[in-house]
Formats: C-alpha cells, sequence, structure tokens
C-alpha cells in the first residue's frame, strides 16, 4: 500500500479510518501499513488526539441575564438600522428611477414572448395570392390597354 501521509498529501484515507469510515479491507491495508511506518502512526496519533480534545470539550454555561443583555445590545443600536437606510437612500432621486427602470426591464423580460415562427402552408397561401393579384393586375391592364384600342 502507498503511505496515505506521502502520496495522498493530507492524509485522507487515514482520516476516513479515524472516524471509522474506511471499509473492513481497506482498513486492515491501512493497519498493516501502520505498522512499518511511522510518519502514518504520528499522523493518526496527532489526529486522535485532536478528536478526543473536541470530544472533552464543553460549551461554558451561559451566563444569566445573557439573553437580557443581547436584547438590550440590540436595542441600544439604531433601532431599525437596515430599515433607517433603505428609507433615507429611497429619497435620493437617483434610486426610484434606477428601481423604476429596473422594474420596467424586468417586466418587460417577463412579457417578451417570441413571434411564432411563420408556418409553411400559410407562406405558400401568401406567395399563391400575391401571384393571383399581379396576374389580376396584368388581364386588368390587358382589359384597359385594349378598351384603349378600341
Ligand atoms: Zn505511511
Amino acid at each position: 500500500m502507498n503511505c496515505p501521509v506521502r502520496s495522498e498529501g493530507r492524509g485522507e484515507s487515514l482520516l476516513e479510518y479515524c472516524a471509522g469510515r474506511l471499509d473492513a479491507s481497506k482498513a486492515a491495508a491501512l493497519e498493516a501499513h501502520l505498522e512499518a511506518c511511522p510518519a502514518c502512526r504520528d499522523f493518526l496519533a496527532n489526529q486522535e488526539a485532536v478528536w478526543h480534545a473536541l470530544e472533552a470539550w464543553e460549551a461554558p454555561p451561559v451566563s444569566p441575564g445573557f439573553d437580557q443583555r443581547v436584547y438590550r445590545m440590540m436595542e441600544r443600536e439604531s433601532p431599525s438600522a437596515w430599515w433607517e437606510r433603505f428609507r433615507t437612500a429611497w429619497r435620493r432621486p437617483a434610486v426610484p428611477l434606477a428601481a423604476t427602470a429596473a422594474l420596467l426591464l424586468v417586466a418587460g423580460i417577463l412579457s417578451y414572448r417570441p413571434a411564432p415562427a411563420p408556418e409553411q402552408p400559410a407562406q405558400a397561401v401568401e406567395i399563391e395570392q400575391v401571384e393571383r393579384a399581379l396576374e389580376d393586375l396584368d388581364m386588368l391592364g390587358q382589359w384597359s390597354g385594349a378598351e384603349h384600342a378600341l
């Protein structure tokens, strides 16, 4: 087996082993490697020390009155800082203008419907109508010419 510390850089398979997520055959191969590799043993010992320290750590109890102090600090801050900032920004003339432009743009994008593709038969009918109209004009021209000739 390749040394996880040297080949993987961060020793991923050692971390998996430490977390108990390595399958049995890989765990057995790693344990065999650990017998011969002081670098991996050190890595594993350090990792286990971190895990034990994390397991042993307990968050300090919250002091009595903590919630009230937090609420008081929040009240001391401007009562509605973000809302005030929003309102004062809204009073500047450029903001409503920009917002209106953005709204119109969004409305335009939302209402945009691509024109339906013209259907082939309709086009064929149009061409036939144009041809017929041209023929009719031609015939009318011939008749009017004939009238003048008479
Ligand atoms: Zn190793």
